[in-house]
């Protein structure tokens, strides 16, 4: 048997990038750069304003007030045609470029419009309050300068990152292609979806659940597949799942008389790798190659198969699309109430955090913790990880929780 932590680096260990694609920027959220992104352009390209009002020499203004000659007018989208002299400024909006002599901008809240002797050239401008040198101007290059490194490769691409890319010029991005994970449910006693449930039949919710857990990891879950609790029936999903890059099986893995998960992979040439973890749930979880693609053999019941998946596939998957793994991110709260903890077990427990009115951080048990309840499961937003050599954890202990962001 395993630690969770042996287990996990014998995961990581035996996982390889996916190949490069490129997607157009429009489809790239949620994907994972698969290259580093340096920027080829200085952003902004040049000197702009940052206000609507007027551009200026600052020592003409360093007395006010005083009143300036208007020899331009610059919009967003435009380029001045002419550089301030002595006494000149230009009226200017937000975004336009800043004219050539020109180090500061007066935004118009702080002038007056006095004359316009009628044609242009005539208008004048009194300026009432002196800006500093440099003042409402964005320098060129202020946010990005050319040359500089913008994302590592592994960034997942959220609507920031698209942003910034669109600003980088990006039409298309390279990212990792999504890996393809087959999910294959196997028991007697599951019942199709929309089927009616005969005698001792359940619904199959793994399928569908590790299939969603799929998709929200960055991963493109194949077709369902489904398998009968015998060996034929096992080794022909197994046969067509190996289309994808991963397999996942749920169920049959644990030591019943009909679980022949590992007796049908070991049979195809599985090399295994571990068998059973210290944990609670997900003791019986099997980990191996075969044809040299990862294959997850996850305990069959639900919150064993969706906390495996947690824990295993999707830092493995993650790591697949070139994501940096630095494991859990475990914060800690104070625990409201006892959790059983069974000696030498890793527990995740199911949690509900929350920040009390002294602004420390709790958690509280969503109910009973068997592998089977999976309503306790499905109002967590934690984990509650209870390592193995902690002996009991009582209300009040300060334990580690891991949030559960799907
Ligand atoms: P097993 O790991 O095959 O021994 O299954 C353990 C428990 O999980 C049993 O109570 C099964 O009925 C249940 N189970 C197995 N597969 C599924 C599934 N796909 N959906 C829901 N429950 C399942
Ligand atoms: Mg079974």
């Amino acid at each position: 048997m395993k630690t969770v932590t042996e287990a996990r680096a014998l995961i990581l260990q035996s996982i390889r990038p996916t190949p490069v694609e490129h997607v157009p920027l429009a489809e790239a959220l949620g994907r994972t750069l698969a290259a580093e992104v340096v920027s080829s352009d200085t952003i902004p390209p040049f000197d702009n304003s940052a206000m609507d009002g007027f551009a200026v020499r600052a020592a003409d203004v360093e007395r006010v007030p005083v009143t300036l000659r208007v020899i331009e007018r610059i919009h967003a989208g435009t380029f001045p045609s002419s550089q301030l002299k002595e006494g000149d400024c230009a009226q200017i909006m937000t975004g336009a470029p800043v004219p050539k002599g020109a180090d500061a901008v007066v935004p118009v809240e702080w002038t007056d419009r006095v004359e316009s002797t009628g044609g242009w050239g005539g208008e004048r401008v009194t300026i009432g309050r002196c800006p500093e040198p440099g003042q409402h101007v964005r320098p060129a290059g202020g946010d990005v300068q050319a040359g500089a490194l913008v994302f590592h490769a592994g960034q997942v691409v959220t609507p920031p990152v698209v942003g910034m890319l669109a600003a980088l010029g990006y039409a298309d991005v390279p990212v990792r292609s999504r890996p393809r994970v087959a999910v294959v449910a196997t028991g007697d006693e599951l019942a199709a979806p929309g089927q009616p449930l005969g005698p001792g039949q359940i619904r199959n919710s793994n399928g569908p659940a590790l299939a969603a857990q799929v998709a929200s990891a960055g991963g493109e879950a194949r077709p369902p597949l489904v398998a009968r609790d015998d060996p034929e029936s096992v080794r022909a999903a197994v046969e067509q799942a190996l289309e994808a890059d991963v397999l996942i099986l749920s169920g049959g893995v644990s030591v019943g008389e009909h679980d022949y998960v590992k007796q049908v992979l070991d049979e195809l040439g599985l090399e295994l790798l571990f068998w059973r973890v210290r944990q609670r749930p997900g003791k019986p979880l099997a980990f191996g190659l075969l044809r040299g693609k990862p294959v997850f053999g996850l305990p069959g019941n639900p919150v064993s198969s969706a906390v495996c998946f947690h824990q295993y596939v999707r830092p493995a998957l993650a790591a697949m699309l070139g994501q940096a793994g630095p494991g859990p991110q475990l914060h800690t709260a104070l625990l409201d109430t006892d959790i059983p903890k069974p000696a030498g077990l890793h527990v995740f427990a199911r949690g509900k955090a929350y920040t009390d009115e002294r602004g420390m951080l709790r958690v509280d048990s969503t109910g009973p913790q068997g592998s089977n309840v999976y309503s306790s499961f499905v109002q967590a937003n934690c984990l509650i990880h209870l390592p193995e050599q902690m002996e009991q954890a009582p209300a009040g202990t300060p334990v580690q929780i891991e949030w559960l962001h799907w």
